[in-house]
């Protein structure tokens, strides 16, 4: 069988557009698999964020506790974080009270977090 000049460039031409296949193929893949690799990343960044994002009055990782639905009132917050020996500002359990030097952001009462502050605001 002799190939004549415009077979042999066919020929060429399809060896060619293999290698294209092959590469965009390649391209694909390494495609998906950076993918695969991204999303576990977002996921656990996600999941940071949940443990950081925790309520100081009922503990749920929901919400902050500004946000806080169970316990609404500056009383009841109060209550809560004494009840569990919890700072008033900052509310770390190691902390005495007012040595931390927390103040509300709105009304610049010490001791206070504005979450849970009596001052007048
Ligand atoms: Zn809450
Ligand atoms: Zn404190
Ligand atoms: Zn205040």
């Amino acid at each position: 069988m002799v190939l004549t000049e415009s077979a042999l460039i066919k020929e060429e031409m399809r060896g060619l557009q293999q290698t294209v296949a092959d590469l965009r193929q390649e391209i694909k893949e390494m495609k998906e698999k950076r993918e695969k690799m991204v999303l576990p990343a977002r996921a656990i960044a996600a999941a940071r964020k949940d443990v950081k994002k925790m309520c100081a009055y009922c503990t749920k990782r929901s919400h902050f506790g500004i946000e806080c639905k169970t316990y609404t009132s500056s009383e009841q917050r109060i209550k809560v974080l004494t009840r569990y020996g919890r700072c008033l500002g900052c509310f770390r359990k190691s902390c005495k009270n007012l040595a931390c030097g927390t103040r509300c952001n709105e009304c610049g009462l010490e001791g206070f977090n504005q979450a849970h502050c009596p001052g007048e605001h």
